[in-house]
């Protein structure tokens, strides 16, 4: 006997009680183990940030993490797979930095770096019991007691092995480069992370400045002598929104090609773009000419601030640091492509030390460097604004060069600007020293080797991450910050050399080494103290103090996982490079890239084989979740209302991976209605019957097998050949929906058109064929959906296998995953019992059209279907089409001829059906005879009974239906299980009901019989 199934079992109850099962059995690890010996398939964790609640979207990747390791375990492969936190980085500092009430790098270093560090160790744990949790409740088979942390001293270690293999080749190097920079966090940001902070309509001022022209440079240029009037001043009329800029000038830019007005005002003269002359508005001023933009071209002009008199620095830069600084300033007009004619004023103003075309035209042009502003965002030197902040200091800038005749309008705009993501700080375009990785320097090689990797979807090779590859910048991976793995860099304060260092061994074998011991932690402020003598001078070098990128940390997660290359040498070739990964799209420029820049830049090719990128979730109606919109769908509400299975099925059926996720809980629970629902309920159905005919899985095999088990078998087999095709080409979403297909075959024809066989069939060995046929489909489906959705499959495996079979593996985790039997799968027969189900539908919009039930039976169905032979197939089983329809004979023919009123037909583009709607009184009495029985079960079960409870049923009724319960008294007794129909009064102990069938009343009583 099998267990009994409640047909309304919740789900979220029997899945926790099979997440007891699987721990206290420990079924994962024995899943694993089970297979060590065999080939590998591997799988690396993106590791999670763990400073926050898990939201759904995490369980998008968790599933995708999960089905394919599952279901290369049960094909037989060695698939062990460490889960891995990522515990380093500006989050994190930021947490604690709230926490602590700090607001700057200042006030941190005030509190003490090592207390600082502690605090952020603590705080990324504080989240990794919910995280644990969730992994745990839906299912995914990750092993968290051994995971990879990055803050681990041992994976520090690794990484700094990599980045003195990297050093050792020269592609580590220190160098310029304006980088996004937070003034607040005191840090550089990605250009990932800038993406995320841009605000729209931000208020920002809107200043032209009139630069002016030495009396030099003007009396040496005879195109503007000719237009300029003597004795009035000329200016260059230039336009910007941050005025905090302006005493870092040192070039203003014109396009060459473009005409250029000079125009005389009462008392001075303005030179701008002729483009543009209009839309600034000039009143008050007439044109005197045009020069073309080459000719302004060399121009020297008067520096609005000299860098000398407020005594800032001009910055050194690396291609001048061995030239001896020119005394002489180089304020000058240069040509340059990037100036626009659609805005501004056709100059546009060049402060080398801040945006990234100043730099570049700074360097190009071999311009001065003034740095003005410090990292905090402060202007420095002896400037009356000196101190400010650089927003701040932009209206007095402004009010200083007005009092000076310097400014010719100033206004407000309202544009766009990036903040600080995190904090919410304008950010500034800054040029800073940091280290780089030469990413550059492999290019190629990046290309080559993603060209090697398959992407889910394929677009992503040669789209999102193809282009980001092939526009490659060299990777910024210094940050001056706190809480991240320190640099291994050690610099040498007298003659400026570098020592990179390749891990502890390394380190404690430095000349003189101080403050190093074996159990040092790898962190600031530890590191730091640790100090050993110049090879060259002989001076004490001490550490560069950045930290790193904590996208480095991660994307070290190939080989420092493992601890490598100081432990697990054997290990790590199998698992490099490893056959899958997965996470959200936008990981492309994040956890992908890193992966894959220092797998490349480090082993020289790629380090994953296999990678499915995952589409947003986003709320019901596509828009993005977020606390302050109140649309934030909390994964536990959804597992404890209906179950992970619920949640895994949903999220993968609803849309292919790669798209974006709307996820809506009313189409939760319909994908859960139709289709897990429906398969609990064949299993139940099937439970049912099995224990009342005290079926015996494998005692005995039925001599034949009936068409319609040939035909589900055949079905059966097609869907593990199509469901393993899709599973191995990652396509989850195709696996999931062609076994809704099947299911959906099973229960709605294969057990509806079987139904009597289990219930009253002729011959015992009929009965023995049916439920072997549907046990063997529901034991071989569970092992097909076991990967997809781990919960149900079990509990239907615990009951309909382990619990006849004590020699089955303990669970359906344990077992081979199905092999399709080339030799069952019969295609014509699967076609033409499409064919059928299709024109059964189409007999039943007939009737419906003509307005007949179906318990009516009709005397003709005339099935019309041109093609020969497809006519000889389907009218072999016609059977199933008259039960269908409820039709005493069908008929088919090529054309229909003539037409009939009484011939009523639904047909599509190739194929009608139609019935023919006269009926005699023998048919309404078989109709009435008919409905009788279906009141008298709906009477049954709604008083309780047991499927196979004998009843006596009563009956008072008039001369017609009375008629009916003498001629088809077989009928209704079968059908109802009776042992006797009385016509006579109800009892008082008998369920009863009093109804009116076309006009016929009848008084109706059922009661268990003796
Ligand atoms: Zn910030
Ligand atoms: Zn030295």
């Amino acid at each position: 006997m099998f267990k009994s199934v409640d047909p309304k079992a919740r789900f979220p109850d029997m899945e926790l009680e099979t997440l007891r099962f699987w721990k206290e059995n420990a079924v994962f690890q024995k899943s694993i183990e089970a297979r060590r010996g065999q080939p590998y398939y591997t799988f690396n964790d993106g590791p999670p940030t763990t400073n926050g609640s898990p939201g759904i979207h995490h369980v998008l990747s968790r599933i995708f993490k999960d089905i394919p390791c599952r279901y290369k375990t049960m094909r037989g492969f060695y698939a062990p797979r460490k889960a891995g936190w990522d515990t380093h980085g500006l989050p994190v500092e930021l947490e604690v930095e709230h926490t602590l009430g700090l607001k700057s790098k200042r006030q941190i270093e005030e509190y003490g770096v090592a207390e600082f560090n502690q605090r952020c160790r603590e705080s990324v744990f504080k989240y990794i019991r919910l995280w644990e949790a969730m992994v745990e409740r839906i299912g995914h088979w990750i092993d968290m007691d051994d995971p990879y942390v990055t803050l681990k001293d041992d994976y520090i270690e690794s990484e700094w092995w990599a980045i003195k293999q990297l050093w050792d080749k020269g592609f580590i190097y220190r160098g310029y480069r304006t980088t996004p920079h937070c003034p607040r966090c005191g840090t550089s940001l990605s250009s990932h992370e800038v993406a995320l902070g841009y605000q729209d309509d931000t208020s920002d001022p809107s200043v032209h400045i009139k630069f002016r022209i030495t009396d030099e440079a003007l009396a040496a240029s005879p195109e503007l002598r000719a237009l300029v009037p003597s004795g009035k001043p000329a200016y260059l009329l230039a336009w910007t929104t941050t005025p905090w800029t302006l005493p870092g000038n040192t070039a203003l830019a014109v396009a060459t090609d473009a005409p250029y007005a000079v125009l005389c005002g009462p008392d001075d003269v303005l030179i701008m773009a002729q483009a543009l002359v209009e839309s600034v508005g000039v009143p008050g001023y007439e044109a005197a000419g045009v020069v073309s933009g080459g000719s302004l071209a060399g121009l020297h002009y008067e520096p609005l601030y000299n860098p000398h008199d407020f005594g800032v620095p001009r910055l050194g830069m690396p291609s001048f640091e061995a030239q001896s600084r020119p005394e002489k300033l180089t304020y000058r007009v240069i040509a340059a492509d990037f100036v626009s004619m659609e805005d501004g004023t056709g100059i546009v103003h060049v402060a080398p030390s801040f945006g990234e075309v100043d730099f570049e035209a700074g360097m190009r042009e071999g311009l001065d460097f003034v740095q003005q502003v410090d990292l905090d965002g402060k202007v420095t030197g002896s400037y009356a604004f000196a101190g400010k902040f650089v927003k701040a200091a932009d209206p007095e800038v402004t009010e200083d060069l007005r009092s000076r005749g310097l400014l010719f309008r100033s206004g407000t705009i309202r544009h766009t600007y990036p903040f600080c993501w995190r904090c919410g700080t304008p950010l500034l375009y800054y040029v800073k020293r940091s280290w780089y990785v030469r990413t550059t320097a492999k290019r190629d090689r990046l290309v080559s080797g993603n060209l090697e990797i398959n992407w889910y979807p394929d677009h992503i090779k040669y789209g999102r991450f193809g282009d980001w590859l092939e526009n490659n910048v060299d990777w910024a991976f210094s940050r001056e910050r706190y809480w991240g793995t320190p640099l291994p860099v050690w610099e040498c304060p007298q003659c400026g050399r570098h020592e990179c260092v390749g891990g502890r061994a390394d380190l404690a074998s430095r000349p003189s080494v101080q403050g190093y011991r074996p159990d040092l932690e790898l962190h600031r402020p530890y590191v730091d103290e640790v100090t050993f003598a110049c090879p060259d001078c002989g001076a004490t070098m001490r550490r560069a103090p950045e930290v790193i990128d904590c996208w480095f940390d991660s994307g070290a997660m190939t080989w420092a996982q493992w601890h490598y290359p100081f432990e697990n040498q054997d290990l790590f070739p199998r698992m490099f490079p490893v056959d899958y990964i997965t996470e959200a799209i936008d990981q492309t420029r994040g956890w992908f890239y890193s992966l894959h820049a220092l797998s490349t830049m480090v082993f020289d090719g790629p380090c994953f084989m296999n990678c499915a990128c995952l589409g947003h979730v986003v709320d019901a109606n596509g828009e993005k979740m977020s606390k302050s919109k109140g649309n934030i769908i909390d994964p536990w509400s959804v597992l404890n209302e209906y179950g992970a299975d619920a949640l895994r099925w949903y999220m993968l059926s609803s849309v292919p991976g790669e798209n974006q996720h709307r996820f809506s809980l009313q189409a939760l629970s319909e994908t859960m209605r139709r289709h897990l629902l429906t398969l609990w309920n064949t299993y139940s159905f099937f439970v049912l019957y099995a224990n009342i005919d005290g079926f015996v899985p494998g005692r005995e095999q039925p001599t034949v097998l009936s068409q319609l088990d040939r035909w589900i078998i055949s079905e059966l087999n097609q869907l593990v050949l199509d469901v393993t095709k899709t599973m191995e080409a990652y396509s989850f979403t195709q696996s999931i929906r062609r076994i809704e297909e099947f299911i959906d075959l099973l229960s709605n024809w294969y057990v509806r058109r079987s139904r009597r066989r289990f219930w009253k069939s002729e011959s015992d060995d009929d009965k023995l064929a049916a439920h072997t046929t549907l046990y063997t489909c529901l034991t071989t489906l569970i092992k097909l959906l076991a990967p997809i959705a781990p919960f149900v499959p079990e509990e239907m495996y615990q009951n309909l296998v382990r619990s006849v079979d004590a020699d089955a593996p303990m669970s359906v985790h344990l077992t081979d995953y199905p092999i399709a039997e080339a030799a069952c799968i019969d295609a014509p027969l699967n076609r033409h019992m499409e064919l059928v189900m299709n024109l059964s539908s189409l007999g039943r919009a007939a009737r419906a059209k003509a307005g007949i039930k179906v318990r009516q039976p009709l005397t003709k169905a005339i099935v019309v279907l041109p093609d020969d032979e497809e006519r000889a197939s389907v009218a072999a089983l016609s059977e199933h089409i008259k039960d269908e329809l409820n039709v005493k004979e069908v008929e088919f023919v090529a054309a229909l001829e003539g037409s009939s009123s009484e011939c009523i037909t639904a047909g599509d583009d190739r194929y009608s059906v139609g019935v023919i709607t006269g009926l005699s009184g023998d048919l309404m009495a078989e109709g009435f005879a008919r409905e009788l029985v279906r009141r008298l079960q709906t009477m049954r079960r709604a008083a309780g009974f047991e499927i196979s409870d004998h009843i006596e049923v009563f009956y008072q009724t008039g001369e017609v239906l009375q008629d009916v319960f003498e001629r088809y008294a077989d009928y209704i007794r079968q059908e109802t299980l009776s042992v006797g129909l009385f016509c006579a009064v109800v009892p008082e102990d008998a369920s009863t009901q009093s109804l009116k069938l076309s006009g016929n009343e009848i008084v109706l009583g059922i009661r268990r019989a003796a």
